[in-house]
């Protein structure tokens, strides 16, 4: 699953930089916070992660004031350049800056990465394909002089049908970027890029993403994630009736909420943001099961998961009533604050009934949710 893994990338990043296993569990703890608190928010980019040179100090930079020093202290025999990084030292790092509009990639936002990409490149014969990662460039061959058919979000990877029965797969995990720019300019970045798909008037670009593949139709059908992929939210082809479906499946009925909606084989392209605000909006609390909730209430959820993640493709990942958005940005509250309806809202009071937001780490990942609009097992299962 795609946002857990983010946070253990990045871990790992750090740690073979370190060559230091204890190291690596407290960077592990602290990128699933900021990956939890912070990506979601755009607040923070990940693309220091992608250079093998990266300093921690450009890391710990990015981090909120208050818990810098605390959640990443070095150990003693950490190489010495950078124990000086961390107590404050300047470190030929310090001039990174992040991205503005790091992306949080959830399926709204992969859909709409690849409305963009479909824009440019529908119809479209690429003048040049190129793959960069090693051990892939020769099957850029494959794709060579062939029309592209059509692009397809899949829950959180991306493919490219290529006329000719091969499709260009890719799975962003928290890194890879896209960038489509006009033919012959190149964005500015210091990511590595991995495929260049050139066309007469544009280039279409990925950045930084491990996870690409160049697949004929069978291997595509035999694909380990694409294979086990549940219904996909904002797919074209599903309708509310197939997540009122889904919900009432009794295989699932054992787990918990938290547990199923981010696991991508009950609904497609769910993450992290997208969990607590399904919740919030179906009045559910994250530590009940399937099965416990009853029919009335799976049916709320089935209802909440369809429209919540319809809205955040069609809103640009707002997923709060649009009506009190569109109050609270009139009121001069940032995007971050009027956003969503609990989600990092930690502390401050429910948009419905002012009672404050509270915050629990389920499994490392933050769950954020409304006690009184979400009430507990005993209550809920009575309501249902
Ligand atoms: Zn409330």
């Amino acid at each position: 699953m795609y946002d857990g893994d983010r946070a253990e990338y990045v871990g790992f990043e750090l740690s073979a930089y370190f060559g230091h296993r204890g190291l690596f569990d407290r960077a592990f703890e602290a990128v699933a916070r900021i990956v939890d608190e912070h990506i979601d928010r755009a607040d923070v980019s990940f693309d220091a992660v992608d250079h093998s040179a990266i300093h921690l100090h450009q890391l710990l930079r990015q981090l909120p004031i208050g818990w810098q020093p605390r959640a990443l202290r070095l150990p003693a025999d950490c190489p010495a350049p950078h124990r000086g990084a961390a107590r404050g030292n300047r470190c030929p790092g310090d001039g990174f800056q992040p991205y503005p509009d790091a992306t949080m990639p959830e399926g709204p936002e992969i859909r709409r990465a690849a409305d963009r990409l479909e824009r440019v490149l529908r119809g479209r014969t690429p003048d040049r394909v190129e793959l960069l990662l090693p051990g892939l460039t020769h099957r850029g061959a494959r794709l060579q002089g062939r029309p592209i058919l059509a692009v397809q979000p899949r829950a959180k990877a991306l493919l490219i049908h290529f006329a000719g029965g091969y499709s260009l797969y890719s799975h962003n995990q928290l890194y890879g970027r896209w960038y489509v720019v006009r033919a012959g300019k190149t964005p500015r970045t210091g990511r590595s890029l991995r495929l260049a798909i050139h066309t007469r008037d544009h280039s279409a670009l990925l950045y930084s993403a491990t996870d690409i593949a160049v697949l004929s139709e069978a291997e595509l059908l035999r694909h380990p994630y694409l294979g086990r992929l549940g219904p996909d939210l904002l797919g074209p082809s599903t309708t509310l009736a197939d997540a009122r479906a889904r919900v009432e499946e009794q295989r699932f009925f054992r787990r918990s909420l938290a547990s199923l909606l981010l696991d991508q084989t009950f609904f497609a392209g769910l993450g992290n943001y997208l969990r607590s605000e399904i919740l919030h909006v179906a009045a559910l609390r994250h530590d009940v099961t399937l099965g416990a909730i009853g029919g009335a209430a799976r049916q709320r959820l089935a209802e909440a998961a369809y429209a919540v993640t319809q809205q955040a493709y069609r809103c640009r990942g707002v997923t709060n009533e649009l009506e009190r958005a569109a109050r609270l940005k009139a009121q001069g509250l940032s995007f971050a604050r009027y956003r969503h309806h609990v989600f990092a809202r930690a502390g401050l009071g429910c948009w419905n009934c002012e009672t404050p937001v509270q915050r629990v780490d389920v499994s490392g990942r933050a769950i954020f949710f409304c006690p009184h609009c979400q009430p507990g097992r005993s209550r809920q299962t009575r309501k249902a």
